[in-house]
């Protein structure tokens, strides 16, 4: 009953030519319609029902370092929502020729005294942790007590493709990122 497929006349997805039609997974004018985000390769369902969020929240305030026992923090994403980060996240990391965050949400990371910077997939699915189903970690980055984005993909689905990035470490937001060439929205 809405008219969704009006909403993404403007950016159809960048052709700058390499394929991938990405999602129209995101209707902006239907907030309150909940999608589940299922596995592109196999269909499994990925996700309980999610509506989205305008932007990507602020990740709370969270003094970790006081923290009784290592764990993660508050999630960046309320449950039940998605919010699509317009960022590069995740792997590569590259040589930045200006110092500042690697990746959103995320702080400086150096290499060598180099600052470095994300040039990952713009367009990930942002979601809380907790409202993923179906996903297993494989650490493709140091980490040390959960994971860290700064290695790419790390959420295996049960088909064996990897589909998303887990942040989880103490010390960094809670957030998981569906990949937008690796899920599809389906409605509830
Ligand atoms: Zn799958
Ligand atoms: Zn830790």
């Amino acid at each position: 009953m809405h008219e969704r497929r009006d909403q993404e006349q403007g950016d159809g997805g960048s052709k700058r030519g390499q394929a991938a039609p990405t999602a129209d997974v995101v209707d902006a004018g239907t907030e309150a319609e909940a999608v589940v985000f299922v596995c592109a390769t196999c269909g499994v369902t990925l996700t309980g029902p999610l509506t989205r969020l305008p932007a990507v929240p602020e990740a709370p305030y969270y003094e970790w370092w006081d923290a009784d026992e290592p764990g993660p923090s508050p999630a960046t994403v309320p449950s039940g929502h998605y919010a699509i980060e317009l960022e590069p996240y995740g792997a590569p990391l590259v040589v930045a020729e200006v110092p500042g965050p690697a990746m959103p949400r995320r702080g400086m990371i150096y290499n060598d005294g180099q600052p470095l910077v994300s040039q990952g997939p713009k367009g990930n699915i942002v979601i809380n942790p907790d409202d993923a189903r179906s996903l297993e970690l494989r650490h493709a980055s140091a980490a040390c007590c959960g994971a860290t984005p700064d290695g790419g993909m790390n959420q295996l689905c049960a088909c064996g493709t990897l589909v998303a990035t887990l942040c989880s470490d103490c010390c960094l937001p809670y957030e998981l990122h569906l990949s937008a060439d690796h899920v599809r929205a389906v409605h509830t």
